[in-house]
């Protein structure tokens, strides 16, 4: 995956995201937050991963979305 910027990334290619990025195991244990309201990230509420001096998540919550 070449972009920084992935929107309504599927659930597989998360998953496949994480592992790449040695993620898997801190998102396996909710240790994946939004970075805007520090809610854990999930596969439920996964929007967007952004890139930003390090890989940065943002839930599926308006009010998150619209402070990116
Ligand atoms: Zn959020």
């Amino acid at each position: 995956m070449e972009r920084k910027e992935v929107n309504a990334i599927l659930v597989d290619d998360f998953a496949d995201f994480l592992k790449a990025n040695n993620l898997f195991q801190k998102f396996s244990i909710g240790n994946i937050l939004c970075s805007k309201c520090e809610k854990s990230i999930t596969t439920e509420n996964i929007a967007i991963i952004y890139f930003d001096t390090e890989y940065r998540f943002c839930c599926d919550d308006n009010r998150c979305l619209e402070k990116l």
